[in-house]
């Protein structure tokens, strides 16, 4: 573990973590940003159809300006492309203090402050903010730990020579199909794709499929393995990890059940099987989180359940602190000794300003 302890631990660096991150900067404060990603707004990056214009939104009853003017979106719109190519560059120009595919998993408490527990070792940090937006990647529930297994293709050429397979019936996962089928055609490789679903229908549009169409009769070598179970992450004798898929099943009339699996290298496979809210994180973080009743909330619908967050931001765990699009799009507040629904619409430029509130919160509690 590294001994550092910054004041301030960042998860996630999309706008409100790299704001964060700025403000920090300027303000003096020891800082480092968390993201798992391969750059910084990856979020952003898996999120935004190709050439989608981002605009500078700013809701209507917001009293505000952008108070990250650096990471503000120009008011005439440019391509998400163009935006991120900025980003990096403002990342680079600034010094930002970033280390990329690192995925935050725990905090625990320590003596001298919070330890952050991530893919890549552990974290301390005085303070912790939360800044992993609301698109967390779904992960495998299996038997065993599948931790490895890939959520996203940065670079499908790395799947050349072996057999991949991609687990998901929807157009993620099919997009990750053509790009490696893609890939692996233009190098003549042999090896195939294998492509899993739990169900028996695999279920993207009418664009996505022609273009899957197209890259089979070009010669794309693709296996379809509908009503497919990953059922183990496990390690082999040679210490590979592996994820055993279960192809079929046969009941048999003496209770003996058949089945036929496969087990594939993890690090060949990719799990497309969609994204959730934040929801289950703050439970395994023992933030609380209220449920909505009809008639109460206004913006959430019955059964949501909402982060509780002081008007500062802090969560019921002392020191982490939850931000932009984590807490969209309304959370719990707690003001002069009642709780109330807080509308909290998911735009960069909310993002921004809680990042902007946070550091402010944060300096004040650590008497800067
Ligand atoms: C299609 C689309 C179009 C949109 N267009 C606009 C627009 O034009 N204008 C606008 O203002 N808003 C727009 N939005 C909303 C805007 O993108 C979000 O409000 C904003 O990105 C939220 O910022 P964030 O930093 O909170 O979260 P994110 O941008 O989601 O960033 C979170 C970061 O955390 C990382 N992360 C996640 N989990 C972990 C983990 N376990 N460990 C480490 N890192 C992690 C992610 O990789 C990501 O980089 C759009 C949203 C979508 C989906």
């Amino acid at each position: 573990m590294n001994n550092t302890i910054y004041d301030v631990l960042i998860i996630g660096g999309g706008p409100a973590g790299l704001s964060t991150a700025f403000i920090c900067q300027k303000n003096g404060l020891s800082y480092l940003v968390l993201e798992s990603g391969k750059a910084v707004f990856q979020g952003i990056a898996n999120t935004y159809p190709q050439g989608k214009l981002v605009y500078a939104s700013k809701p209507k009853d917001a009293p505000e300006p952008f108070l990250v003017e650096e990471l503000r979106p120009p008011d005439k719109p440019v391509t998400v492309e163009s935006y991120l190519q900025y980003v990096q560059h403002f990342v680079q120009h600034e010094n930002l203090n970033v280390q990329t595919e690192v995925a935050f998993e725990d905090i625990r408490e320590e003596r001298d402050g919070l330890t952050v527990v991530t893919s890549r070792g552990n974290f301390k940090g005085k303070k912790v903010v939360l800044s992993f937006g609301s698109n967390i990647p779904r992960e495998l529930s299996v038997y065993g730990d599948a931790k490895m297994v890939a959520k996203n293709v940065d670079d499908p050429t790395k799947y050349i020579g072996v057999r991949t397979l991609v687990i998901g019936g929807g157009n993620t996962a099919a997009d990750v199909v053509i790009a490696i089928l893609k890939a692996k055609r233009e190098a003549n490789d042999i090896h195939s794709v294998y492509w899993a679903h739990i169900s028996e229908k695999f279920d993207v549009n009418k664009e996505t499929a022609q273009r899957l169409g197209e890259e089979i009769l070009l010669g794309g070598n693709i296996r379809l393995l509908p009503g497919a179970t990953p059922r183990i992450g496990e390690v082999d004798d040679e210490g590979v990890d592996r994820l055993v898929i279960r192809i079929n099943e046969f009941k048999q009339a003496d209770g003996i059940d058949l089945y036929h699996a496969m087990s594939f290298p993890m690090q060949n496979v990719i799990a497309c099987i969609g994204s959730q809210g934040p929801v289950p994180i703050f439970d395994k973080l023992g933030i609380q989180t209220i449920a909505c009743t009809s008639g109460v909330c206004k913006v959430a619908k019955d059964g949501d359940r909402l982060v509780l967050l002081t008007s500062e931001f802090e969560s019921t765990r002392k020191g982490v602190y939850v931000v932009g699009g984590a807490i969209s799009p309304s959370f719990m507040k707690i003001c002069e000794g009642s709780i109330q629904e807080e509308r909290h619409p998911n735009l960069i430029y909310t993002a921004v300003n809680d990042a902007a509130h946070v550091v402010e919160a944060i300096k004040k509690s650590l008497g800067r």
